[in-house]
């Protein structure tokens, strides 16, 4: 088989609506009459009430937590009763809670992502319980409708978009060695990566233009499609760790972990680091481990982007618990072998801020791919 193209790609059904100003519109038109429940944030309420209008809300549930803690989807599950359809509006934590009811009641979503972590294009769950996060996959969480909108978008502060696009990055890039990494979502991801690197240095510059921000919230949806269908990798498992256990703050601990996780694949993943330059160095090609890394952190140079797990709130001493656990987490199918010392030593350099280090030395044990 080795050199052959063989794949397997299932494309999940997904009506997309994209449009500046649009999301009233497009809302009204979903909802058909249907008595929905409403999960937002206390932020995203306001912006929320507006857009449904005249939409029969029978109920609103706005006590989001990230995360999704599992007493929180209980209360969610309860609040949905009488409601035929669910309709979220908020970043990733509300759609999040929008699928934990989804994953037990079966009601169909509507999503209207206000971020660009890019939840309403997977078919991702996830709970948090006792500091450990449970995830799983299950089509009836997979949002039937998403309605972009990149003027809701606007109004998340610079900092915050440059997070949320960074985890939006970590999608595109981990998809290119997932588990079930293909042709299809690799050209997902690719352009997916492309968008972000364009759109990010153009939200930085005007975060009040549309431009930076509809290529942003494209490149979000891309990234998170491709994901969903390539599976997760390494990087996810690291972040949901930090996440789960040390309660980490969902987009700034991807920002932080992705470029070190690069530098350790991409030596053992050549065809992935190539994507990567070409995606975010337009016209250069290479698929040297170092060019990526570079392009990666040429970009982050351009966004000031969050750098250290320390800065995020975890310890120096819980390192090695974290190391411990994300080593647990380690998928059979990343690029290369993972070892205690690679593990600990990865997290320390993403604890630090260190400036990542592609480690181009083969190593018995590592699995060459694409
Ligand atoms: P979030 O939804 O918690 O939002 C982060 C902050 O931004 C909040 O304070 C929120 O109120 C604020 N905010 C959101 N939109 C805003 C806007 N337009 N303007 C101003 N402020 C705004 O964070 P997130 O990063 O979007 O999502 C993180 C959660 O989503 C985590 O629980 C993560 O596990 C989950 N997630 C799941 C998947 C999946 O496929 N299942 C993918 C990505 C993220």
């Amino acid at each position: 088989m080795s050199g052959r193209l063989v794949f397997e790609h299932a494309t999940p059904a997904q009506r997309v609506l994209f449009g500046a100003g649009m999301a009233a519109a497009h809302l009204a038109e979903e909802v058909r009459g249907r008595d929905v429940l409403a999960v937002v944030t206390a932020r995203s309420a306001a912006v929320a009430r507006h857009l449904l209008g005249d939409v029969p809300v029978v109920a609103w549930f706005d006590e989001v937590a990230e995360h999704v803690p599992v007493a929180t989807a209980a209360r969610a599950r309860a609040a949905a009763v009488g409601a035929e359809l669910l309709v979220a509006v908020g970043g990733g934590s509300a759609i999040g809670v929008a699928k934990a009811v989804a994953l037990t009641t079966g009601l169909p979503i509507v999503a209207v992502p206000t971020t660009y972590a890019g939840s309403e294009a997977t078919d991702v769950w996830g709970v948090t319980e006792g500091g450990v996060k449970r995830t799983g996959t299950d089509s009836r969480v997979l949002p039937g409708t998403v309605i972009y909108d990149p003027e809701l978008t606007l109004s998340l502060p610079v900092g915050l978009s440059v997070a949320s696009g960074l985890n939006a990055l970590a999608h595109g890039v981990e998809t290119l060695w997932g588990p079930r990494a293909d042709p299809i979502n690799a050209a997902l991801a690719v352009e997916g990566i492309r968008l972000l690197g364009e759109g990010l240095p153009e939200v930085v510059r005007d975060p009040a233009g549309l431009r930076g921000r509809e290529q942003v919230l494209c490149g979000a949806h891309l990234a998170a499609a491709a994901f969903a269908s390539a599976g997760t990798g390494l990087h996810h498992r690291i972040c949901h760790v930090l996440g789960g256990r040390f309660g980490l703050p969902h987009a700034p601990t991807h920002a932080a972990v992705l470029p070190h996780v690069l530098a350790f694949n991409a030596p053992a993943a050549p065809k992935a680091a190539g994507r990567v330059v070409a995606a975010l160095r337009p016209g250069v090609t290479g698929s040297q481990a170092g060019d990526a890394v570079a392009a990666l952190a040429g970009l982050y140079a351009r966004l000031d982007a969050p750098r250290a797990l320390r800065d995020l709130g975890l310890a120096e001493d819980d390192l090695e618990e974290a190391a411990r656990l994300a080593l647990a987490a380690v998928p059979p199918s990343n690029p290369r072998g993972v070892g205690p010392a690679d593990m600990l030593r990865l997290l320390r350099a993403a604890w630090a801020g260190d400036a990542p280090q592609a480690d181009e030395t083969p190593r018995v044990g590592d699995a060459p791919q694409g």
